[in-house]
Parts: C-alpha cells; sequence; structure tokens
C-alpha cells in the first residue's frame, strides 16, 4: 500500500521554455510563483499569501505542463495527482488519500531539502464538481478534507506549499473551492493560434530530421483547432510514417498523413462519445 502507487512524484525537469505559445499565463504564473519566492517581500506589502491557482481551458492544452514548470520555477518539491483518483466507494477514503498528498509533499520536500512544495490536482472537479446523491457524502468529507488542507496552510513556516489544480470545467466547481485564501488565481490555459502552434511544433521536431521541403507555418496553418497534445502527437505520427517508409527525414507528405490521422481520430472520439 505504497502511496506513489497513485501519486506520481518526479523531479518535473520541465521549463517553461519547453511551453509553446502561452506567453501571457505562463507570465502570470510566473509572477504568482514570484509571491511565493518572495513571500517575505510579499508580506511586507501585506499581500494576502498565495495558496491555490486554478488552470482552466481545454484538454490536453499544456495545463501539467504549466504546473510542472512552475514548480521547477519555484524550486519546489513536486507531488501530482488526479481528482478522479479521490472519488471511491468508501467514505473517507477519498480525505484520507488528500491527507496523504499533503504529507507526502511536505515529507519530500524535507527529504530534499527544498523549502517549498508544489500540489499538482488535475481534473479538481472529481473532487469539487457536483455529483449524484449517492456520492454526495464521499464527495464532501473529500472536498471538506481539501479545504481543511489548504486553509491550514501555514504561509510562513517550511515547506512553503502551493496547491494548483486544473479542470476544464471550471463552471461546475464549488464555489466554496474559489474563495480567497483558497483558489483565487485563475489563469486560462487556451487551445493555441497559429503562432503558438508553429512554437509548439518547433519544440516537438526539435529532435527529429525534418526535410528541407517542411514549411512548419504552413504545417501551423493546416492544423487549426489542434492542442499541443495533438500537435504533439502530429510530430510523433509524422516520424511514424517516416520510419516505416524507411526514409532518412520526415516529409511534407508524413506530416499531412498525421494531421489526418490526428484529425480523423479526434473526430472518432467526438462520434463515439456523442
Ligand atoms: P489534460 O487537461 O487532458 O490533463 P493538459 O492541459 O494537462 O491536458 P498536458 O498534459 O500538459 O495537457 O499536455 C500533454 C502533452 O501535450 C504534453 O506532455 C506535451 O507533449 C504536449 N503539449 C501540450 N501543450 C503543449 C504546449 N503548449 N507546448 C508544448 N507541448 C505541449
Amino acid at each position: 500500500h505504497k502511496r506513489k502507487r497513485y501519486h506520481e512524484v518526479n523531479d518535473t525537469g520541465v521549463t517553461f521554455e519547453d511551453i509553446g505559445g502561452l506567453e501571457k499565463p505562463k507570465q502570470e504564473l510566473k509572477e504568482a510563483i514570484d509571491f511565493l519566492k518572495f513571500d517575505e517581500r510579499a508580506r511586507r506589502y501585506g499581500i494576502r499569501p498565495l495558496k491555490g491557482i486554478l488552470l482552466t481551458g481545454p484538454p490536453g492544452t499544456g495545463k501539467t505542463l504549466m504546473a510542472k514548470a512552475a514548480a521547477n520555477y519555484a524550486e519546489a518539491a513536486f507531488v501530482a495527482a488526479s481528482g478522479s483518483e479521490f472519488v471511491e466507494m468508501y467514505v473517507g477514503v477519498g480525505a484520507s488519500r488528500i491527507r496523504d498528498l499533503f504529507k507526502e509533499v511536505k515529507q519530500l520536500a524535507l527529504e530534499k531539502g527544498l523549502s517549498r512544495g508544489v500540489i499538482f490536482i488535475d481534473e479538481i472537479d472529481a473532487i469539487g464538481g457536483k455529483r449524484d446523491g449517492r456520492q454526495q457524502k464521499e464527495y464532501d468529507q473529500t472536498l471538506n478534507q481539501l479545504l481543511t488542507e489548504m486553509d491550514g496552510i501555514n504561509t510562513t513556516e517550511h515547506p512553503r506549499l502551493l496547491i494548483i489544480a486544473a479542470t476544464n470545467r471550471v463552471d461546475m466547481l464549488d464555489p466554496a473551492l474559489l474563495r480567497p485564501g483558497r483558489f483565487d488565481r485563475l489563469i486560462r490555459v487556451d487551445l493555441p493560434d497559429k503562432r503558438a502552434r508553429k512554437h509548439i511544433l518547433e519544440l516537438h521536431f526539435r529532435h527529429k530530421p525534418l526535410a528541407g521541403d517542411v514549411n512548419l507555418d504552413e504545417v501551423a496553418k493546416d492544423t487549426y483547432g489542434l492542442s499541443g497534445a495533438q500537435l504533439e502527437s502530429v510530430a510523433n505520427e509524422a516520424a511514424i510514417y517516416a520510419f516505416r517508409a524507411e526514409e532518412k527525414t520526415i516529409n511534407r507528405k508524413h506530416i499531412a498523413l498525421a494531421i489526418e490521422k490526428v484529425m480523423l481520430g479526434e473526430q472518432t472520439d467526438k462520434e463515439s462519445t456523442g
């Protein structure tokens, strides 16, 4: 029964430079982390200590990457979990998992000699969203535990904790989560525009052998509506087509096939979920 079974723990190694586009949200996140890095100075201004940041936006847009980069920038221990892991049939299990998560990040920070810790909770709506009656009690306990832990964060003691959560349905969240002193800072992480898509493509083709006939500007134009995660798939699928064809470089044809594949996959996903 090791906690590590359901909590991903790592040295993130991700920096803001590894994230394509999202210039404004990156800036906002860095500024928020600066309140943490320079918290004594922030206190002198009477700024309310920051405990929670909520990243909102569609799937695959880089919210997890942003949380990892933030932890790295904050020089913090990093622990991640998904809200869906806390939803259990047995009352009390979710709440005790929340407690474990907070213990775990403190422990990790101590072990690593770091004075800050970041907890990332993806799909926070699974904890702080609306549920049906049967699961209501369990859900209330889990949410209450999270609120209790957040309210109990001591902002003058080490390790100094910050909770970053992500959701693509902020409208579904319990307002208790959004109150001052909890997730009171919202950062929007949107689908990439053409320029951002080019940037993301450049990042994901960085270590791949691209043919001279490939113009990433055009690829960015042809990938309208795709998320960062889907652009990563385009780069990977294109490389697979080149590999299968035993060609030395990834050319326009491979990329066109990859775009088609990713876009078709997206369509069948939508059809199958209605
Ligand atoms: P979800 O809401 O589905 O959990 P997410 O918003 O957390 O998704 P990530 O897990 O951060 O998305 O992204 C998945 C992968 O997609 C990343 O590991 C990365 O390879 C790629 N990716 C997504 N967005 C970007 C981006 N802005 N720049 C570079 N790569 C990206």
